[in-house]
């Protein structure tokens, strides 16, 4: 009797088998739990018994594992987001799927980054757990919110906390949202520290239309210093160049933080402006570093003056940095109806951590709740803070 996983490789190790489970995760199942079950051995990432067993103890095992599972890049405990977890896809900021009552429906199918960039939003440095989401949980959520919204001009923005090349199920999960004939455009914001020209192929033929790609230098030294990880800026560079030879629309995107990287601005421009003169969309979607209370801390710029430099470049280089809405073809849709009124105490169950130190996941009405408190199974909430069906509350 075999046992063998799409998605799980297990791999024999001296005090156990490892489970290798969508290329970064793992957890271990100790070799005295199989061998209670019967004789086995593991073979090119099958688990072989000798004779049958008992196929629920087995199961038994495979869940327990799920409880200890670990990213293996960064040692992180993981959560496994999948249809029979009980956790919704609506209502987290860090996993699932945002929808802001537009056409865009914003998906995150996983946490963790490769870089650490001193600009980071997020600073992965604080968050001690990562989510991986079910490619299929996801596929259907996204498809029922669709039916619901009525609306045949969607797009998908793959925008992750991290970096969502990490996701081996991306390809899967963007070809089979494909089949659905009312999401028009898909977009991702990526590092492109994973494109290859083979993965952009990959991503262009899995249904991908835009890549916002990140690229905050051109000079190296800077580039990998804003990176806060070892980085090679020449790959990026060939990637942007690549994927603008391509039928898809590539859009850099870089974070400019006042005193570090102002100056190279003009340099990023420069090689931005020519990439394909045919785009309709605009070749550079600038941001500004904005302070956010969890991410890292540098100091911001005001508006006025990154406007000013936008403008000044804009007229010096004949390229538009400043965007509008309309850039984006965002349409206003139906939103899922709110379940919760701000302050209103509710009672949730409590599913699992959160990203944060002390933080939890609680679930009422088929949304998730973030508070910080103590491990109980259950809690009285009260709601402080609703935005886009993202929840958060307070212990009542
Ligand atoms: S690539 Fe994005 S998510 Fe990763 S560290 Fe940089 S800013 Fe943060």
């Amino acid at each position: 009797m075999q046992f063998e996983y799409e998605d799980i490789k297990f791999k024999q190790e001296k005090e156990g088998v490892n489970a290798i489970f969508l290329e970064i995760f793992s957890f271990k199942i100790k070799n005295e739990e199989l061998e209670r079950l019967g004789t086995y051995s593991v073979n090119k990432g099958k688990i072989v018994f000798k004779t049958n067993i008992n196929e629920r103890k087995f199961g038994e095992l495979i869940n327990k594992g799920f409880n200890s599972l670990t990213n293996l890049t960064n040692g992180k405990p993981t959560t496994y987001i999948h249809k029979n977890s009980g956790i919704p896809l609506m209502g987290n900021v860090s996993f699932g799927i945002i929808d802001r009552g537009t056409n865009i429906l914003e998906i995150k199918p996983i946490t963790s980054c490769n870089l650490d960039c001193v600009f980071c939003s997020v600073d992965e440095n604080r968050r001690i757990r990562d989510f991986v989401v079910e490619a299929d949980y996801l596929i259907e959520e996204i498809n029922k919110l669709i039916a619901y919204k009525e609306c045949n001009e969607m797009e998908i923005h793959v925008g992750c906390q991290g970096e969502p090349l990490r996701y081996s199920k991306l390809t899967y999960l963007i070809k089979k949202l494909r089949h659905n004939k009312a999401i028009k455009r898909v977009s991702m914001d990526t590092n492109a520290t994973f494109l290859t020209e083979n993965k952009i192929d990959e991503l262009i033929n899995a249904g991908f239309t835009r890549l916002n790609i990140s690229l905050n230098a051109i000079d190296p030294v800077l580039a990998t210093k804003m990176a806060g990880k070892p980085y090679q800026v020449t790959n990026i560079l060939n990637a942007i160049k690549y994927v603008a030879s391509k039928n898809i629309e590539v859009v850099v995107a870089p974070v400019i933080v006042k005193g570090l990287n102002d100056e190279e601005l003009e340099n990023i421009v420069k090689f931005a402006k020519n990439l394909n003169k045919k785009q309709k969309a605009p070749l550079l979607g600038v941001q500004k570093y904005l302070y956010y209370p969890k991410g890292k801390k540098l100091k911001e710029e005001e508006w006025d003056p990154f406007f000013e430099r936008l403008k000044r470049l804009e007229k010096k280089h004949t390229i538009r940095l400043i965007l509008k809405e309309t850039d984006f073809s965002v349409i206003k849709t139906k939103e899922l109806p709110k379940p919760f009124k701000k302050k209103e105490i509710i009672e949730a169950e409590v599913k699992c951590e959160g990203r944060l130190k002390n933080e939890k996941i609680a679930v009422a009405q088929n949304r998730t709740i973030s508070f910080t408190g103590p491990a109980k199974s259950k809690a009285k909430l009260k709601i402080t803070r609703i935005k886009h069906n993202i929840y958060k509350a307070s212990i009542n």
